[in-house]
């Protein structure tokens, strides 16, 4: 009897202990990595700077020459200053009808069924020929871009004077589909957002409950079928009564997005603003 006691007791003993070893050393490796990022921060700098200056680079969308991402012309095409649905950034035909009403004017399809998300920001139409960004970092693993667009996202947040996010939260893929590409490009975009905005940026907040067919492949209602009640909240404590910045590359029918804010808004979200590269002006 003494025996098992003693036995069970030294089993709970070795528990705890490991436990604990195991938080040590966490704290010790992550310490370390923070003073390493901390201690080459010079070294990656110069690194930088001089393969800008010495390696030859093209811009991502024409190919001719230039130091920067995108040359100045092709930046321009990022700049497209077009009057929008105040809820889904959807482009306004007539703008001038808009002006005269207001900027919180709704499109028709807005007013028919009214997302969960409260506004959108958009940067520009996902159209020629910037839509070669978006597919370069989606499908090309050009993940230099995602900084890139993550900037003039936030620049463009900025200049619409839109109330900032309390959190920045990235669409989530399937488990199976981060397999496949090796990285999501919202949180790639996310991170550089968040980071230009000074905000803090969670990935885990919220995860896809069920593998669902790619949305490229659907059209109209599948595509809301496809996502209906595809998002799990997990971190409730940091969503509740906060203002929520969804972050995505494309907004297309914005299903994914609806599905993603109505999770958030069930789990307590008091306000969700969706952030995105592009939006597609015909859904
Ligand atoms: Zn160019
Ligand atoms: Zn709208």
């Amino acid at each position: 009897m003494k025996r098992a006691v003693y036995v069970r007791l030294s089993r709970i003993w070795r528990a705890v202990r490991g436990s604990w070893v195991r938080t040590s050393l966490c704290q010790h490796a992550r310490a370390q990595r923070v003073r390493l990022a901390h201690a080459t921060r010079p070294v990656r700098a110069a690194l930088r700077y001089l393969s800008a200056v010495l390696l030859p680079s093209a811009c991502a969308l024409c190919g001719t020459s230039s130091r920067e991402l995108l040359c100045v012309p092709c930046a321009g095409c990022l700049d497209d200053p077009r009057v929008r649905c105040a809820r889904c950034a959807l482009p306004w035909a007539a703008p001038s009808a808009c002006e005269r009403v207001g900027p919180d004017l709704l499109c028709g399809r807005c007013i028919a069924r009214t997302p969960a998300y409260d506004a959108t920001i958009c940067v520009a139409d996902y159209a020629e020929p910037v839509d070669a960004l978006v597919v370069a970092l989606k499908f090309h693993g050009r993940l230099e871009l995602a900084g890139l667009l993550g900037t003039t996202l936030a620049t463009r947040t900025l200049q619409s004077g839109a109330a900032l996010p309390d959190l920045v939260i990235p669409i989530p893929l399937s488990a199976a589909r981060l397999c496949t590409r090796g990285y999501n490009q919202a949180h790639e975009i996310a991170r550089t957002f968040a980071r230009a905005l000074d905000r803090p940026c969670c990935a885990r907040c919220i995860t896809r409950v069920r593998d669902t067919p790619a949305q490229s492949g659907l059209r109209g209602a599948a595509r809301w079928r496809n996502m209906r009640r595809a998002f799990r909240v997990t971190r409730t404590q940091r969503v509740r009564g906060a203002h929520i910045g969804l972050v995505d590359d494309v907004m297309t029918s914005g299903a994914t997005l609806d599905a993603a804010a109505l999770a958030l808004k069930r789990a307590g979200a008091a306000r969700v603003t969706v952030f995105v590269v592009l939006r597609t002006p015909t859904p």
